[in-house]
């Protein structure tokens, strides 16, 4: 039985890109030979990254004078290569959730940083605010964001009006809003949740912010590097970035950004309206910055104890990956595109037979 698939990531893949990509595992491209096995360097795989980039830039509008990068290491490996490259001295983080805390211990190796705000301390449940919670000083090299906190389950639906560029973790909502990518010196997103399986990182960088940090930087973490060579300097993960590819081609058949954000409205509204209208389930975000990806939520204190039953029931009907991160505990619903809106129906009949049950 296929399962309704909530995991965080590496998450669910349209059938579309899982069967293209078994299909030119057999034979890539009619050219006899496995996509497993084909060089990076043969003109079939050019068509491939080119194809890819080229996607990228028209989904997501991407101006002039950017680059679209495929590079290895996942997102955490940009937590370094962003100030490795971008600070000259001083920069500005907000402090959101796990992956931003990570990316912040990174980035205080290159340089002064800034924390202009933290949700730490209310365990991360909401995401401040500009002009309420914090501003944004003058003299920041750049001021660096998580758009979507995949753990806690809070977004960032809309781009900062910042007096310096931005950069952007955006693993686990990209391809789901607009983004006007001009504010930005550099976007990036690891692939296992809305792109393909996991091995390769998108990068958005704009081509002119680099070079300006003068330190000396290892070849294989300075993006002029990648720039030049198209991501082909040394062997890129050939087979996430087909994947990838096929995913795109899906995105924009389907009816690119704007069907992507209907759909992601839709289904968040009704799984959040459904933890909303539930005497046993509450959200744990605040509802002005809940996450249309995530969707954290766990049982109102008198059934905390029905957690664990709640899961195996929700197995029991194919309902799989709905766990909390072991960090916080609970429950997290993950509706990455690829996830049809039955998966989401079945969740919600799933929360209101048990609840029916167990009062
Ligand atoms: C998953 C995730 C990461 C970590 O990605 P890796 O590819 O495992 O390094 C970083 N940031 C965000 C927002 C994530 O969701």
């Amino acid at each position: 039985m296929k399962k309704h698939n909530f995991s965080a990531g590496p998450s669910i893949l349209s059938d579309y890109a899982i069967n293209n990509t078994i299909d030119a595992i057999r034979d890539f491209d009619g050219t006899g030979i496995s996509l497993l096995s084909i060089s990076h360097r043969s003109k079939e795989f050019q068509a491939v990254i080119d194809e890819a980039g080229a996607l990228v830039k028209e989904l997501l509008s991407v101006p002039e004078g950017y680059s679209v990068l495929w590079l290895g290491g996942g997102a955490s490996m940009q937590f370094a290569m962003i100030p490795y490259n971008f600070m000259r001295s001083r920069a500005g983080y907000l402090d959101t959730g796990t992956w931003a805390h990570n990316a912040i211990k990174e980035a205080r190796l290159f340089g002064q940083v800034d924390v202009l705000a933290s949700s730490e301390a209310a365990g991360y449940t909401y995401y401040p605010q500009l002009g309420q919670d914090y501003t944004i000083p003058e003299g920041l090299d750049y001021m660096h964001i998580t758009t979507n906190n995949t753990i806690y389950g809070t977004e960032l639906r809309d781009d900062l009006d910042a007096p310096c560029p931005l950069i952007a973790d955006m693993s686990s909502d990209i391809f789901t809003r607009y983004v006007d990518v001009a504010r930005y010196d550099a976007i990036y997103a690891g692939a296992q949740k809305n792109l393909a399986p996991a091995g390769v990182t998108l990068v958005i960088v704009k081509d002119e912010a680099l070079g300006r940090a003068e330190r000396p930087i290892p070849t294989m973490l300075d993006y002029r590097t990648h720039v030049k060579k198209g991501s082909m300097f040394n062997t890129p993960p050939v087979l996430p970035i087909y994947t990838a590819l096929q995913t795109l081609r899906y995105y924009k058949q389907i009816g690119g950004i704007k069907e992507l954000m209907s759909r992601a409205a839709l289904k968040s509204a009704k799984l959040y309206e459904a933890i909303d209208n539930s005497a046993m389930f509450e959200g744990t975000a605040r509802e002005t910055d809940r996450s249309l990806m995530n969707v954290t939520f766990v049982m109102a204190p008198p059934f905390k104890n029905l957690e664990k039953d709640f899961i195996d029931f929700c197995a029991g009907r194919g309902i799989v990956g709905i766990k909390g991160h072991r960090s916080v505990g609970g429950f997290r619903a993950s509706l990455y595109n690829a996830l049809p809106m039955e998966s989401v129906d079945a969740l919600v009949e799933a929360m209101s037979d048990f609840e029916s049950t167990h009062r």
